[in-house]
This record gives C-alpha cells, structure tokens and sequence, in this order.
C-alpha cells in the first residue's frame, strides 16, 4: 500500500526512465496527482525528461522537473517504469542522496537497485501496479486518466499478451472515475504527425528480411530524423508496426545516436525472450518487448543481435 511506502516521508521524488513513454509518465504523473490529492502534508515533484507532446493533456504535466536542483536531499524517491538505476538519467544523483529510495517496476530486467521495491515481471504495465496500490477512493479522474494511459501505451490498446484480466478490471474501475478513453487512445497512441507518419513509411520501404523471413530490421539515422524534421519521440510505434509483418518472430528498430552508437529496439511475438538478447548486450526489458544501445555500424549491430536472435529460434 502506498500510505505505507510514503509513511516516513514529507518530501518525495518521482522519477521515470529516460526517453519516457506513455506508461513511464502515466506511472508518474498518477502517483504525483493521488500524492497532491490525499496527502496534503507531503510535497511531492516529478522529475522526468522531455515528454511527447500528446502526453501533455495529463494534469500536472507542465511541473515536470527537467533539471535536478543543486544539494536538495528528498526524504524518499520513488522511481517508477525504470529497471536500472542508469536509466534514470539526469535524476541519479537525486536518487542517490535521498534518504529513502523505492521502485516499483515490472522489467524482468530488475535486479531491485533500490532500496527498496515491488516488481511484478508479468505486470502489464507500471501504471497498473501503482493502481492496485492505490487506495480505490482516493482515485481521482485526473489520476485515473494518468493510469489508463499508461496501461493503454503498455498494452498496445490491451493487444499485447501482457494485457491480463487484471489489467482490464483495473482499466473498467478506471473508467468509472469517469476518463474519457476514445479520446485518451486517440491522441494519445494513435494520432500522429504528418512527419511521424513520414518517418514510419520510409523506415518500413527500407526494412529488410533476413533470417528465412524470421526477422525484421530497419533503421534510421541522424540526417533522415533531420531531413523530415523529427527527433526520437517522434520514433514511438515504429518497431511494433514493424512486428506487425507476417511470418515475422522478431523485429529490430534502431536509430542513430551518434556516429556507430545506436538505440535497439526489439519485440518478438511468440518463442524468442528478448530481454535475454537486450540484457547480453548490457540492456534490458520485457520478455516480448526490450531495448539496448549498441556499437558499430548497423551492420555490425545487426550481425551481433542475429547471432543471438539464432541461439533462440
Ligand atoms: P523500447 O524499445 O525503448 O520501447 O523499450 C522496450 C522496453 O525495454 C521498455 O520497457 C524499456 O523500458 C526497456 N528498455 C529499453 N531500453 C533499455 C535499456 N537500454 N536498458 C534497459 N531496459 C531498456
Ligand atoms: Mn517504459
Ligand atoms: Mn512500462
């Protein structure tokens, strides 16, 4: 239960993983609103990078915190959505000085950095865990929107094999605080930018299938982000469209972070474990669903994941 996790503490950080997505600020942005709604002698800040700009309909979005301050120590920070404690980003020396740390998390990858935490490797999202901690009428229809966005950007719309029956009790008793879902989905997870839809096209025109067609890779370097005007948050659903091909176990999205450095992301449907190959190569995630960042050149990056991706199928 929540009370019991902030009993001991009047000031409280909450931070997320970096490039945040729709659950990572879901999670947080929930908590912070239930924090500033039950608990008036707390103080609570959110610390997050930059989000996507459909997220910003979320209460509270515009008090994101994007630097940390200099020498303020929290009683307790909670991080949220995040399996290592690296990936917290510009927060980690926030982290590191508070008094009290706590994750809650549903990354297979956890290896609980902090002190201490509640991971739920089948989860199908951060959001619903911090739901079921949640005090049911304590929830208000800002924090429940928080939440079922989160759920909803973790689930693919409840598509994916994550998506429990105790992920859609959560969204129906969501639903009744009243959240406007069509709408939430809509522009939130669906609606995109001419240049998003740009950026998608052109990534899957030059995917290629290797592997007897078990596997599928395309990727995007700095100068195509640059000609069609779009930075990483605009790459969001470009790896789940390209899982979406048939006969396809595995699918590979990588964009350039700086010369032969790249972000991977991968997603399998059925046999191959994901988070295993991510972990090998220093990063992490979900069994269906993980990410890394790798060295070399695409080639090279492509040949080492294969080589992996093979043991497995
Ligand atoms: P992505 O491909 O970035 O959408 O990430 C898929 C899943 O893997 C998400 O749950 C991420 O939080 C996680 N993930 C992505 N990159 C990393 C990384 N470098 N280390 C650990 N986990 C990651
Ligand atoms: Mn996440
Ligand atoms: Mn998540």
């Amino acid at each position: 239960m929540l009370n019991k996790i902030l009993k001991d503490a009047v000031t409280v950080a909450i931070g997320g993983h970096i490039r945040p997505d729709g659950d990572c600020v879901g999670s947080c942005m929930g908590l912070y609103q239930y924090i500033k709604d039950n608990y008036k002698d707390k103080r609570a800040d959110v610390y997050l990078e930059e989000i996507p700009d459909a997220y910003r309909c979320l209460k509270g979005t515009e008090e994101i915190r994007h630097e940390i301050p200099k020498d303020t120590e929290y009683d307790l920070f909670i991080c949220l959505d995040c399996g290592d404690k690296d990936r917290l980003g510009f927060s980690v020396p926030l982290f590191e000085r508070a008094k009290q740390t706590y994750c809650i998390d549903h990354h297979i990858s956890n290896e609980g950095f902090a002190g201490d935490s509640y991971i739920v490797p089948d989860a199908s999202s951060t959001s619903e865990l911090i739901y079921d901690l949640m005090d049911e009428e304590c929830i208000s229809l800002d924090t429940a929107t928080a939440l079922y966005l989160g759920i909803v950007h973790d689930t693919g719309v409840f598509q994916y094999s994550c998506a429990a029956p105790s992920t859609f009790r959560a969204a129906a008793k969501l639903l009744e605080k009243g959240v406007d879902a069509p709408k939430l989905i809509q522009d939130t997870y669906y609606e995109k930018t001419y240049a998003q839809n740009q950026i998608l096209g052109r990534t899957l025109l030059e995917s290629i299938l290797f592997m007897d067609k078990a596997c599928i890779a395309s990727y995007i370097t700095k100068k195509t982000m640059d000609f069609y005007g779009v930075d990483v948050k605009d790459l969001d659903g470009i790896v789940s469209q390209l899982r979406t091909t048939k006969g396809v176990e595995v699918a590979i999205f990588m964009y350039e972070l700086e010369t032969n450095v790249y972000k991977v992301s991968l997603r399998s449907k059925e046999r191959v474990d994901v988070s295993r190959i991510a972990k090998y190569f220093g990063g992490g995630g979900h069994k269906k669903a993980a990410g890394l960042t790798m060295r070399g050149t695409y080639y090279d990056v492509l040949n080492n994941l294969s080589e992996q991706i093979e043991l497995q199928l």
